[in-house]
């Protein structure tokens, strides 16, 4: 009779397979993945080395694996993320949250923090409602309304505003650009705009990875022929904010000058600032009004 596997080796064997299906980080994701099998922490993994696994955690490894190795993104098997330390909702009804737009939010946190605690802010294409969530958990005071043209992807917000406690201050409104917003009649309410648009020009979508390409949703990444198409249709009408102060937003590699002459050709009496992110990218644009 042959020993049951250990973990120490079904950790390996688990590895070997995601290298052989071209998963970029297979160490971690298959750490990642017996963890949420085993329900502990990664961090305990290594205690668990000589340990057996019960056939149906094998089982239940086994699926994890497959749909890995077919490329599909670690947290839409898990089922979770994290954002600016926080444990959020994520599955396929929204695009993952992705690290460079943590500068976004805290940049934000910062400014509101000593400004303007108590702002009224709008998140426009909310997705898994992140930025919204995040900055209602940063800015006690602070309330926000959050939009999206999927209905999925606001139920999904919705269920993260919930996890995270801070329901009472989010408000999920669908629809796009503005029209939430209007319907809901509080155009003139808005103090601050945050958004981070779908902005992947859409030849380029093709060259993304498989777990982008083939797995999240198209909405939340084709920015049009030159990724341009939101901040084109978008800008022009925050001129409809009254009471706007500041207007921050994600941006593409290179689209920089683009959004920044839109925003000056479109809100008057602005001061613009461009933020680059950890790779020294340009990643983010402050446009503050008078
Ligand atoms: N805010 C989330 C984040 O940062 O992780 C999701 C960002 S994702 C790049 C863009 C989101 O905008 C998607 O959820 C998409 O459905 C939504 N969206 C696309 N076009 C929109 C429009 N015209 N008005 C409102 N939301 C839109
Ligand atoms: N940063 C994302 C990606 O390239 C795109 C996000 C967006 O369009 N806002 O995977």
């Amino acid at each position: 009779m042959t020993a049951p596997a250990t973990i120490a080796r079904i950790l390996r064997e688990a590895a070997r397979q995601l290298v052989d299906a071209g998963v970029d980080s297979p160490e971690f994701d298959a750490k990642v993945l017996l963890a949420d099998v085993l329900d502990t922490d990664i961090n305990q993994i290594p205690l668990l080395r000589n340990q057996p696994i019960s056939a149906d955690q094998r089982q239940r490894l086994e699926n994890y694996l497959r749909r890995r190795s077919n490329r599909e993104p670690l947290q839409y098997i898990t089922g979770e993320t994290e954002f600016v330390g926080h444990r959020f909702r994520c599955d396929p009804r929204a695009m993952i949250p992705r690290p460079e737009t943590e500068l976004l939010v805290g940049t934000l946190a910062a400014h509101c923090q000593r400004h303007r605690p108590e702002a009224i802010i709008a998140d426009i294409g909310t997705g898994c409602g992140v930025i919204a969530v995040s900055l209602a958990l940063l800015l006690p005071y602070a309330r926000l309304y959050a939009t999206d043209v999927s209905t999925e992807a606001l139920q999904l917000a919705a269920e993260n505003a919930q996890l995270r406690g801070v329901s009472d201050r989010v408000t999920f409104l669908p629809g796009a650009y503005l029209r939430p917003l209007e319907d809901a009649g509080i155009l003139e309410q808005i103090q601050v705009v945050v958004t981070n648009p779908p902005y992947v020009a859409t030849d380029d979508i093709q060259d993304l990875s498989p777990e982008v390409r083939n797995f999240e949703p198209q909405q939340a990444l084709n920015g049009g022929a030159q990724g341009l198409d939101f901040y084109r249709a978008f800008l022009p009408k925050c001129e409809r904010l009254p009471h706007l102060q500041l207007l921050a937003t994600e941006i593409g590699i290179g689209q920089a000058p683009a959004v920044s002459s839109l925003i000056t050709e479109y809100l008057t009496a602005t001061e613009v600032e461009i933020l680059p992110d950890l790779a020294g990218i340009l990643r983010i644009i402050l446009a503050w009004r008078e």
